[in-house]
C-alpha cells in the first residue's frame, strides 16, 4: 500500500498514520516500510542523499526532501513530506540547517533520526570567514567585524552547518551512517560498512587532489556569495570572504557590498564566485565594480541541472579554484 502518493492535510496524514501504525511506521522489529526488502531512508538534502545512496546501495530506497534545483536552507515541508518523515525507517538530517525538518523529526521520527551534526563538533561560524590574524596576515580591517553585522542566522546561532564541503568530514559521517543503517538492518550491516569504506577511499583521494591542487597558489582568498565554504577553506588553508552570511537569503546591505568590493580589490581577486541555486546578481554587481569575472563555486547544497554527483562537482570546484587563484 502506497500512502505516499496523494497530497493531503496534516490532520489527514496523522489519521492515516495512526490507522496504519502496525503496518508502516513505528515497527520495532526491523525494516517494515512500504518496501519490505529495502530500508526507507529520507535524506534532508543532496550530500546526505549522496551518502545514503552510496552506502545503502540496493538495500535502501532514498528520497530527498529538497526538489532538484531548489535551495535547501529554508526548506518548508508540505503535509505529504511530513508524512514521509513520519513513515521513514531512517531520516538523515543535519540539525540546525533546516528548522522545519528539525521540528518534523522531533514530532514524528525522533527515534529514527540520524543527525549528522552529532558525528563531529561543528565549526564555529566565522564572521565572513575572513580573519586576518588567522594565517599570519598582519593587516587589520576596521570595518570587518563580527557576527552582529550578519542578520538572520536562524541556524542555531554560531555553528557552521556546511560540513560536507570537507571530504574527510563527509567520510567520517559516512562511517557513522553505515553503523546506523546496520542497526536498522542488521542482516546487511557488513555491506554498509564495506560500502562506507569504499566511499571513504574515494573521498580521501578527492581530499588529496584538493590538498595538492591548492598547495601553491598566487592568492588564497575567495569571494563567495554566502559563507558556505568554511570547512573547505579551513581544510585547504584558503580564506573566504562572504557577501552574505551562513544563509544565502540574506540581503546584503550596501555597506557590506562596499566592504566586499574593497576586500576583493585589496586581495586582487580576479573572480567573484556565485552559486548555481542562487541568483548571481549580487556577485555580478561586485565583479563589475572591481573588474573581476564571475564563476560558479558550487556549495553542493543541491545538485544543479548540470548533473554529476558530489565527487564530480567537487572536482569541478577544484579546477575553478585553481584557475581563479592561479595555482601551479
Ligand atoms: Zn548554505
Ligand atoms: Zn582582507
Amino acid at each position: 500500500m502506497n500512502i505516499r502518493s496523494a497530497p493531503r492535510t496534516l490532520a489527514v496524514a496523522t489519521t492515516a498514520l495512526l490507522a496504519l501504525g502496525g503496518v508502516t511506521a513505528c515497527s520495532d522489529d526491523g525494516p517494515a516500510g512500504a518496501d519490505p526488502q529495502r530500508v526507507d531512508v529520507v535524506a534532508a538534502f543532496y550530500p546526505l542523499q549522496f551518502l545514503a545512496e552510496r552506502i545503502g546501495g540496493d538495500a535502501v530506497k532514498v528520497s530527498n526532501l529538497v526538489k532538484p534545483g531548489a535551495e535547501p536552507h529554508d526548506l518548508e515541508l508540505n503535509p505529504g513530506q511530513v508524512g514521509q518523515v513520519a513513515e521513514a525507517e531512517l531520516v538523515v538530517l543535519l540539525k540546525g540547517f533546516q528548522p522545519a525538518l528539525d521540528e518534523a523529526v522531533e514530532q514524528n521520527a525522533k527515534d529514527r533520526a540520524f543527525d549528522v551534526s552529532t558525528v563531529q563538533p561543528l565549526m564555529d561560524a566565522a564572521a565572513g570567514g575572513h580573519d586576518h590574524d588567522h594565517e599570519g596576515g598582519e593587516h587589520a580591517h576596521p570595518g570587518e567585524s563580527g557576527k552582529a553585522e550578519e542578520p538572520g542566522h536562524e541556524e542555531g546561532g554560531t555553528k557552521d552547518p556546511h560540513l560536507w564541503l570537507d571530504p574527510t568530514r563527509l567520510a567520517t559521517v559516512g562511517d557513522k551512517l553505515a553503523e546506523r543503517l546496520g542497526q536498522a538492518d542488521p542482516d546487511r550491516a557488513a555491506d554498509y560498512t564495506a560500502r562506507a569504506g569504499a566511499l571513504r577511499a574515494e573521498l580521501e583521494k578527492l581530499d588529496a587532489e584538493f590538498t595538492a591542487g591548492l598547495k601553491t597558489c598566487q592568492r588564497r582568498e575567495i569571494v563567495v556569495s554566502h559563507t558556505a565554504f568554511g570547512y573547505l577553506t579551513e581544510r585547504y588553508k584558503l580564506e573566504q570572504i562572504g557577501i552574505t552570511g551562513l544563509s544565502p537569503e540574506n540581503e546584503p546591505a550596501p555597506q557590506r557590498l562596499a566592504e566586499v568590493a574593497q576586500e576583493a580589490r585589496e586581495h586582487k581577486a580576479t573572480t567573484i564566485f556565485f552559486e548555481t541555486l542562487v541568483s548571481p546578481k549580487v556577485a555580478e554587481t561586485i565583479a563589475a565594480e572591481v573588474g573581476a569575472k564571475t564563476a560558479v563555486l558550487d556549495p553542493l547544497e543541491g545538485l544543479s541541472t548540470g548533473g554529476g554527483d558530489y565527487l564530480s562537482v567537487m572536482r569541478t570546484n577544484l579546477a575553478t579554484l585553481r584557475t581563479a587563484l592561479n595555482c601551479s
